[in-house]
């Protein structure tokens, strides 16, 4: 699913990745962990095309067989919302939206239809524990609720792989468990890719695979 060689990114004269490999299989769970300012966020960052990698011989990038260093402009856009979805440590909904209106948002702008997105939004609110919920806009919903709607949008394009930074940061710990477990029935029964940033050990050792980022590089 991921193929990434060499991945570098220097911010000034501070070299944030230096020349990272990442190989990630369909279906596989992989938490990247690490101390604060290890380069976590910004691998992630690249792998979900929010930034890019410094331009360097050998280089490479392919997610799901797509090279993404080809990509530019709208193609990159595209690729984006229809390949890959994000789940961050603050949930960003948007407050004035209802929960639904919240997921409904990237398949509006992959022009889906508007009952086709409602349906399917609603699907997988339910599926998440929330269609009672659907109506309450962001302020009205506990911070698992807001965190679950977050992961439902992220996933009504039905992406490909899910990336998500800390997602579990803002939770407390029962809450945090119990969206811990629904990342791996996302896999069990969506068939999804996941690569999770995690200072969380249990959520890390959830996964496949646990990778530890040190200064820019696998330790
Ligand atoms: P982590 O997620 O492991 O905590 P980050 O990838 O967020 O680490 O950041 C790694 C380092 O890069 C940090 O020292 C951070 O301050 C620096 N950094 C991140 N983004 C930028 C940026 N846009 N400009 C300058 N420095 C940055």
């Amino acid at each position: 699913m991921i193929q990434a060689k060499k991945l570098s990114k220097k911010y000034g004269n501070l070299q944030v990745l230096n020349n990272v490999d990442l190989s990630v299989k369909a279906k596989e769970i992989v938490a990247i962990t690490g101390p604060s300012g290890a380069g976590k966020t910004t691998l992630l960052n690249i792998l979900g095309t929010l930034d890019t990698a410094d331009d360097q011989p050998n280089t490479a990038l392919q997610i799901d067989g797509v090279d993404l260093f080809s990509l530019k402009g709208k193609a990159l856009a595209r690729f984006r919302n229809q390949q890959l979805g994000f789940v961050f440590q603050s949930h960003q909904l948007l407050p004035e939206f209802s929960a639904i209106e919240n997921v409904c948002i990237p398949a509006m702008i992959a022009k889906t239809p508007m009952k086709k997105a409602q349906k399917e939004g609603m699907e997988l609110l339910s599926f998440l524990g929330l269609s009672n919920r659907a109506d309450h806009k962001p302020a009205m919903l506990s911070g698992g609720e807001q965190q679950r709607v977050a992961v439902a949008r992220a996933l009504i394009n039905k992406p490909k792989l899910l990336l998500a930074d800390e997602p579990s940061g803002n939770l407390d710990s029962k809450t945090a468990a119990q969206l811990h477990e629904l990342f791996l029935s996302l896999r069990d029964n969506f068939d999804q890719t996941i690569v999770l940033v995690t200072h969380n050990k249990e959520l890390a050792a959830l996964g496949d695979r646990s990778l530890q980022l040190v200064d820019g590089q696998w330790s």
